[in-house]
């Protein structure tokens, strides 16, 4: 990585936010100021191994509280925003749009305007240094109807879900930040994410931690839906060579070059909790006996697909894991941290963090 630069994460409390604040610490100089709300998926027992580092703050803060961002823009004085924070899942955002709105649409507003503010009273060299990363979804072109063809940065716009389009919503006010004030931005879309620490409502770890513990695996519709799969560690990679060295104004798709449909994925996961921990109800013969078809989901994308050729030929990245080790990894992870999604499933990390848990 390059000199030391001041980075301030929104949403590092969160699945990808997370593993993104332990690679800066772990494996930079860079100093980090994580805020977030610590919403029902903000957890920081994800940042344990870097909680005590000097190179790390966390501040509470909501990003639609506007006083508050501009508080910690003057207060840290941020080289880099990685703008994470987000309400960011499809079937919350069908039982109720408004937080989506509000975090998504109205905190991103007000982080573009504090950023504007703040970099407008920077001197030539830090205005022209300084950079905001805005951290988006392949979710907001929409699907692809069939099994051809890809998104590309130019397709357009077509969410589909409150979460896309709120998403979308939020990647049109960055876009035009840029072009009528010239604040100095950067947008990644990127495909599905996996890995450690993933809170437990998402596709994957849903059904690891269902399969532990003897649940039925719940599949929408004909589980023929195709998604892309990028491990959490190639996407932050992905993130920090975009802050640091992409072009200003400029989108970067993301994404795994790893089509599967959801079925497929959890078979796979069932073949690899077969092989580690074979099931022990005596009358089930695999995990896959636990797979059941529920309801599909209204409005359901049926299939995305990134092209990601333009990060990987302009700024040289790369996917560093494959979908079959990345997977087994992720299952081994939540195979030895039982507490951490079991405080989780039954509430008390909330309370924890509330200082009334003791254990
Ligand atoms: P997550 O739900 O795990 O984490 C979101 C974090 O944002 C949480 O820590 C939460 O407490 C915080 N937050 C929510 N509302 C806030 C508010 N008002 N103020 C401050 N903090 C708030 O989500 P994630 O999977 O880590 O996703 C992070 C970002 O990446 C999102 O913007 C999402 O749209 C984008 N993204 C995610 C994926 C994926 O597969 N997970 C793929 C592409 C893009």
């Amino acid at each position: 990585m390059q000199t030391n630069k001041k980075i301030l994460v929104t949403g590092g409390a969160g699945f990808i936010g997370s593993a993104m604040i332990r690679k800066i610490i772990q494996s930079s100089d860079h100093t980090v100021c994580n805020i977030d709300k610590l919403t029902y998926s903000g957890n920081l027992s994800s940042l344990t191994s870097v909680i005590n580092s000097s190179k790390y703050t966390f501040e509470k803060v909501d990003i639609v509280d506007r006083k508050e961002i501009k508080r910690i823009f003057q207060k840290f004085r941020p080289e880099i925003v990685i703008h994470l924070a987000a309400e960011s899942h499809v079937d919350r955002s069908i039982d109720g749009p408004s937080e989506f709105i509000k975090t998504n649409i109205v905190g991103t507003f007000n982080l573009l305007e504090e950023a504007k503010s703040y970099w407008i009273s920077l001197d030539d060299s830090k205005k022209s240094s300084f950079r905001f990363l805005h951290v988006s979804t392949d979710e907001v072109f929409g699907d692809l109807k069939n099994k051809f063809g890809f998104f590309s940065e130019d397709s357009s716009y077509n969410p589909s879900s409150p979460y896309s389009a709120s998403k979308a919503s939020s990647d049109h006010l960055v876009r035009a930040w840029n072009r009528t004030f010239g604040l100095p931005i950067l947008i990644t879309n990127c495909s599905n994410n996996y890995g450690p620490y993933q809170f437990p409502e998402k596709l994957i770890p849903h059904m690891i931690t269902n399969a532990l513990q003897g649940k039925s695996l719940p599949i929408y519709g004909n589980g023929k839906q195709i998604r892309d799969w990028l491990y959490v560690d190639d996407h932050v990679n992905a993130l920090l060579k975009v802050s640091l060295e992409g072009k200003i104004g400029e989108t970067y798709n993301i994404g795994g070059d790893n089509e599967i449909e959801n079925i497929e994925v959890v078979r796979m996961l069932c073949k690899i909790l077969d092989d580690l921990i074979p099931i022990k109800k005596k009358s089930l013969n695999s995990y896959t006996d636990l797979i059941s078809f529920v309801k599909d989901r209204p409005g359901h994308d049926q299939r995305y697909a990134i092209d990601c050729s333009k990060i990987k030929t302009k700024l040289g990245w790369k996917q560093l894991e494959n979908f079959e080790t990345g997977l087994r990894k992720t299952v081994n992870w939540y195979l030895n941290n039982t507490k951490w999604y079991e405080q989780i499933q039954d509430g008390s990390y909330r309370l924890e963090r509330l200082g009334i848990y003791s254990q």
